[in-house]
């Protein structure tokens, strides 16, 4: 056995063997001493604390309670089939229900036995009911290993099975921090260990599997959750300081006709100052010699897409090429038409590439890239293909990033031999929090400011029942002379029962709103691109009134005299998604409105989404709600960034240690860029560790 102690492979563990091991792998990516005692526990019983079922209200978040059970039934049958047992302690009686497992229930339940159960209570069939309680004899408890707190730890069926239930997984820690050769070696300097307070990593260790108060629990946590949020803002800083310091980028020193003639003679309004300053911001990038890496945030419509055209042009100006990718065809297709028709007459060649792109297209387009001709390409993610080559690709606008992988936007970079800069548009704010720890690499550029004279939308919540009033509502708008959306949304589930919600959809509005006073059009997911781009085409052109749709008018198309977005079934959509909807109406002068038809029955989160829609409209205030109703898990974008995978700390409940760890670490890569002083040396060295681990880091770019 050589290494470390916390290298040592698991099998070497007492009470763990080959077998166990294997599953220890298979399911839980456990293969050393270090990882499995990194496996913290999601949450301890305290022992301490015993409720009176009396005590038990049906809203309480988890209880532990002591009783006999004194009576056990089966009850319904075949998939309603349950055990209810009945628990009595000297306050009263309460059931406990298994829908599962029936069986080996039956077996372990012994009346007449004191048991301590666990569990969250709620009110059934009229009964104070624990559902699949955490379940042990009181005898037994005596002998668990925790003390005053019992850790609970994550298993699976298979890990039960072998006996590593939450129990069993306890019992091999306590085996590891009793070992003669447990050791926890430090990886926090003095320094910072005494500024913070913070407890040492071996006490931490010991104390998050075996706390033996709540303050010290908590100090172990603290120190825990900022050793793994201080060592993620040291590899994305560090990161950050590799680009901008060692890589350098094409530097675009030229202002030059393309730029100055648009400016002058084709900009038909003023900038506002949040465009300005972010161009500005860009213009500093671009002149540094360095590579920029930029994300520019931006709610719907304050005019991104401005200043990504613009930074194309001084690319051009500085003769090299720019391309532009967009996560949809239709935007696509979108973005090329606006920006062909905002630089005509400016004498700049630019085509698209999508995945509908003909043969004979590609291979003009091909040659144009080759030799340089083609200055400006819009495209899909057909873009990053194998086969399209750029003669000098300078500049790099991806919108709506989130939608492409990390790994694609490292393609895209790989074009060339110096790495062309990229300005990431996003649509969807990102809370701060998320974005010190998504983009933590990322430089950051913010529009917070509306073109001039755009009136907010407003919000309306109304109730199935009211349609008929958003109908009369929608009459009136239409013959006032603006057009209409109505989307259905898409339950990825099912995707013939999608079509069938917008087919029937379809079907009815068109009853409501009859031919040939009202043309109804339709957009959604199964349609061939050709179908797609003539229904918008035909909603564009005011053939039609009203756009029946699913969300794949979500990102990005521009219709300005389309003022009405009713949105279906409002309940089923995410509230970045409900937001992002709103973005395609109030495009134009008239006012616009956003209508959220739901049904009564509303969960208490999909009340506050459409609560928080009705109330902002502010991009930035949703995207802080959205992270705290879903957290970061359900977050666009976040599936590939890692943060996923933190094991103890949350970057909406620590979001002070979150600060706390990234300024330190700021201040140590100013001080001490190379980490060459003494006092950093324990950071180096676990740095490397980590590397040898690569745990997910190959992922965030
Ligand atoms: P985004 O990409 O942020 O959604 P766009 O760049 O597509 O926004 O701009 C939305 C609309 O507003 C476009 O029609 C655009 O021409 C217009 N626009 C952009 N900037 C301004 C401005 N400063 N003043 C007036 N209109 C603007
Ligand atoms: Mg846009």
């Amino acid at each position: 056995m050589t290494g470390t102690f916390l290298e040592t492979p698991v099998e070497y563990l007492k009470g763990v063997g080959p077998a166990r091991a294997d599953i220890l792998k298979k399911e839980l990516q456990i293969f050393t001493f270090g990882e499995l005692l990194s496996l913290f526990p999601f949450r301890y019983i305290d022992r301490s604390k015993l409720f009176l079922i009396a005590e038990v209200k049906d809203d309480a978040a988890y209880v532990q309670v002591k009783g006999r059970i004194t009576d056990v039934q089966t009850a319904g049958s075949m998939r309603a089939k349950r055990i209810v047992a009945t628990l009595a302690d000297d306050s009263g009686e309460m059931e406990l229900v298994w829908f599962q497992g029936i069986k080996w229930i039956i077996d372990k339940l012994k009346p007449g036995t004191e048991y301590i159960v666990f569990g969250k209570p709620s009110w059934f069939n009229g009964h104070l009911t624990i559902a699949h309680p955490d379940l042990e004899t009181a005898n037994d408890q005596s002998t668990s290993v925790g003390d005053t707190f019992r850790p609970l730890y994550t298993s699976t069926e298979k890990l039960k099975s072998r006996g590593l239930d939450s129990r069993g997984i306890s019992r091999l820690m306590k085996t590891l921090i009793q070992s003669d050769r447990f050791h926890i070696p430090e990886n926090l300097s003095a320094e910072i260990l005494g500024n913070l307070k913070l407890m040492n990593r071996q006490e931490a260790f010991i104390n998050i599997h075996f706390p033996v108060s709540h303050e010290i629990l908590q100090k172990a946590q603290a120190r825990l959750k900022f050793e793994e949020l201080f060592y993620i803002q040291m590899r994305l800083l560090l990161q950050k300081f590799q680009r901008t310091q060692k890589q350098s980028g094409h530097p675009f020193t030229v202002v030059g006709h393309f730029l100055n003639d648009f400016y002058h003679h084709y900009l038909s309004f003023e900038l506002t100052n949040a465009q300005k300053k972010v161009i500005k911001e860009i213009r500093n990038d671009l002149g540094s010699g360095k590579q920029m890496n930029r994300l520019l945030q931006g709610d719907v419509g304050s005019g991104k897409t401005l200043v990504a055209l613009m930074t194309m042009l001084i690319a051009l100006d500085n003769n090299f090429q720019a391309c532009l990718m967009a996560p949809t065809e239709i935007l696509a297709n979108q973005h090329y038409h606006n920006i062909s028709k905002m630089v005509s007459g400016l004498g700049v060649r630019l085509d698209l590439l999508t995945g509908s792109t003909k043969p004979a297209k590609r291979k003009e387009i091909a040659n144009g890239l080759e030799d340089g001709s083609l200055q400006i390409l819009i495209g899909t993610h057909a873009l990053i293909e194998e086969n399209v080559q750029f003669k000098n690709l300078g500049f790099v606008v991806i919108d709506e990033q989130h939608r492409f992988g990390v790994a694609q936007r490292a393609r895209l970079w790989e074009k060339n031999a110096l790495t062309p800069h990229v300005l990431v548009m996003t649509a969807t704010p990102i809370p701060r929090t998320l974005a010190m720890t998504l983009y933590g690499d990322l430089d950051s550029s913010i529009i917070d400011e509306m073109p001039p004279g755009r009136k907010p939308v407003i919000t309306k919540h109304v109730y199935e029942t009211k349609q008929e009033q958003v109908f009369d509502f929608i009459r009136k708008q239409i013959t006032g002379g603006t057009q209409v959306y109505i989307v259905f949304p898409l339950i990825q589930e099912s995707e013939t029962l999608d079509l069938k919600n917008l087919m029937e959809g379809y079907e009815s509005i068109k009853q409501i709103f009859p031919g040939p006073e009202y043309a109804i059009g339709m957009v959604h997911g199964k349609m061939k691109q050709k179908e797609k781009d003539e229904a918008m085409e035909r909603f564009l052109k005011k053939e039609t009134q009203i756009l029946v749709a699913t969300t794949v008018i979500e990102v990005g198309v521009d219709i300005p005299n389309a003022s009405v977005m009713v949105i279906e079934n409002a309940e089923r959509f995410g509230l970045s998604q409900l937001h992002q909807l709103r973005g395609r109406v109030g495009r134009g002068a008239d006012q616009s409105y956003c209508i959220l038809i739901s049904g009564f029955k509303l969960t208490s989160e999909a009340k506050k989404r459409i609560e928080t829609m009705v109330e902002t409209n502010d991009g930035f205030i949703i995207a802080e709600t959205d992270l705290r109703l879903r957290g970061p898990g359900d977050m666009e974008g976040t599936q590939q960034s890692g943060i996923l995978n933190l094991k103890i700390a949350d970057i909406i409940r620590d979001e002070k240690i979150l600060k706390y760890a990234r300024n330190l670490a700021t201040d140590i890569i100013r001080d001490d860029p190379n980490l060459e002083k003494e006092t950093n040396s324990v950071i180096m060295r676990h740095l490397k560790i980590m590397n040898k681990y690569r745990e997910n880091w190959g992922l965030i770019s």
